[in-house]
């Protein structure tokens, strides 16, 4: 009963998620897909399932997948296409939660940066919303890497690539990877990302610079 009550909590955490990113366009169109730390040995994560509309996730929308990106009990469900990315930064131990969201913000700078391998963010306050993060002349560097339909390639080349005091990391005109400790943190995260891209994204339009 008591793993029945967490998995219900953590169901109902993802759909406020939903209904908040989409709300503010960053899951727009089934876009997006999140996931929640349950266990870790053996690792199992709960993860929005495929083709859904993160406004109207219902409890059934999800499903338990292993550390393969398996379901774990029999469902109806597909796990997310981007299942891979979520098993991948899960299996760091001080990851509980990963959330990917698709806005026009990221989309667009993660193509402008694109060649530079990275976009790199300085100087704001909301920086200090990232975790370990105390001072606005922080330096975030933000992995841009190409987007790819082969999932679990793309996965292997973020792991081997991705710096260990990453926040998170974009896909090629496709969107934003990030995670806390747990969902609140992940959520933090994708507010703070999101307000920078914007931010820096207004900029270019605004001065042209
Ligand atoms: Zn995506």
């Amino acid at each position: 009963v008591a793993e029945a009550d967490a998995i219900a909590e953590t169901v109902e955490g993802l759909r406020d998620v939903g209904r908040l990113f989409h709300d503010r366009g960053w899951s727009l169109g089934t876009s997006s897909n999140y996931s929640v730390v349950l266990g870790r040995e053996p690792l199992r994560l709960l993860l929005t399932a495929s083709g859904k509309d993160k406004r109207l996730l219902r409890e059934t929308d999800f499903v338990v997948v292993d550390e393969a990106g398996q379901p774990v009990s029999a469902t109806a469900e597909r796990p997310s296409a981007e299942t891979a990315l979520h098993t991948m930064l899960a299996r760091r131990p001080e990851v509980g939660a990963v959330l990917h969201t698709h806005s026009v913000w990221s989309t667009l700078l993660s193509d402008l940066h694109a060649d530079a391998g990275a976009l790199e963010v300085e100087g704001y306050e909301m920086l200090k919303g990232l975790s370990g993060v105390a001072t606005h002349e922080h330096r975030e560097r933000v992995p841009i890497f190409a987007n790819g339909q082969d999932v679990p390639a793309l996965a292997r080349q973020v792991r081997e690539q991705l710096p260990a005091d990453a926040h998170g990391f974009l896909l090629r005109r496709h969107g934003l990877y990030t995670w806390g400790r747990d969902l609140a943190e992940a959520r933090r995260h994708v507010e703070i990302f999101e307000f920078l891209f914007e931010v820096l994204g207004r900029r270019l339009s605004l001065r042209g610079a």
